[in-house]
């Protein structure tokens, strides 16, 4: 089979699967990566240690010596409607994640899709979406594969916006799929996620301290604050913070309650106001939301989510 015809027959399998899109780029695109991610701790020396804590991003040549090439498909959260009360307290990043394994039909067609690579003779590993469990930086592939841009505030930008989750793989076939795209860069006047980021973690255009973003301390940060944060910069969070992709003009065609229901999300909504959130039993929240959360905090964490709650109603009672 032509490399052509090849690359063309995994994108198709891959929206057949459910991806909304699929790019795909020789292993050498991610040389790139290291200078890029040297430039970014230089800019934020705190970011450092966060970086080597989720893997060895850059090393995805060393860890894959096989591979020939990287598979990057993409997965929008906009097919799903996500509950009004759990907006601006819960990311929809994590609870609309394909990530948290919580709806069996998506889960299907990731499968459908390895299994395919298998059936056609394709070594080919990957399939997790964040840190060690990923095949390196997701958000650089998806550049390099023509699928979208990075704006400001970070995040990897389709046609639809950033809620968009990035799959990865690597196979051990050489073939090619850029795309082109016609994304118009960030307005260089604009700093809209910037003034709605409630910490302040984001410093300016592409500068974001990880330690500080409300998405960090309400998750792997346990709901801890470090020395000289108050608890108003988590504004009404309690798990994950989607506040500088919400504020931005290119997140706003999609109205989010529009789209599907997902699965078991809507009949679990009463149960979690923060005030509510806040009284559950370690069961509960074990068994019914962490498992929404996409391994942001782990079932022995329940202290985290009554941590970040409690502060969530404190603080809505200040705002
Ligand atoms: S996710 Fe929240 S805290 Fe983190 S940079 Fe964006 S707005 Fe700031
Ligand atoms: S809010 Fe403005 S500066 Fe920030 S990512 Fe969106 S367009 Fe870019």
């Amino acid at each position: 089979m032509s490399d052509a015809k090849l690359a063309r027959q995994i994108h198709d399998t891959a929206v057949s699967c459910g991806f909304d899109d699929c790019g795909i780029i020789p292993i050498g695109d991610m040389d790139g990566f290291e200078s890029h991610f040297r430039e970014r701790t230089k800019a934020v020396p705190a970011s450092a240690f966060f970086y080597e804590a989720v893997g060895d991003l850059a090393g995805t040549k060393k860890r894959f010596p096989w591979a020939r090439s990287v598979v990057i498909c993409t997965f929008w959260l906009g097919k799903y409607r996500f509950p009004a009360s759990l907006q601006g307290r819960y990311a929809k990043s994590f609870f609309l994640s394909p990530g948290n394994r919580m709806c069996r039909d998506i889960q299907e067609g990731f499968e459908n899709f390895q299994a395919w690579f298998a059936q056609s003779g394709i070594r080919c590993e990957g399939g997790g979406q964040f840190g060690h469990l990923s095949i390196g930086p997701l958000r650089y592939a998806a550049v390099m594969a023509g699928l979208g841009i990075i704006r400001k505030n970070n995040f990897l930008y389709t046609e639809k916006g950033s809620f968009v989750e990035l799959v990865g793989y690597v196979i051990d076939r050489e073939c090619e799929l850029y795309h082109t795209h016609n994304l118009k860069p960030c307005a260089e006047k604009c700093t809209l996620c910037q003034r709605s980021c409630p910490s302040g973690a984001l410093k300016g255009p592409n500068t974001m301290n990880p330690l500080e973003c409300v998405s960090f301390l309400t998750t792997f940060g346990k709901g801890a604050l470090p020395p000289g944060m108050k608890d108003g910069c988590c504004g009404t969070w309690i798990c994950g913070c989607d506040s500088c992709q919400d504020a931005c003009p290119y997140n706003r065609a999609h109205d989010w309650t529009d789209g599907e229901a997902y699965p078991g999300l809507e009949a679990l909504e009463s149960e979690l106001s923060p005030e509510k959130l806040q009284q559950q039993p370690d069961e509960f929240l074990q068994t019914r939301v962490i498992p929404y959360t996409s391994y942001h905090v782990m079932p022995d964490e329940p202290d985290t989510l009554r941590r970040c709650a409690a502060r969530s109603v404190r603080n809505q009672s200040c705002g």
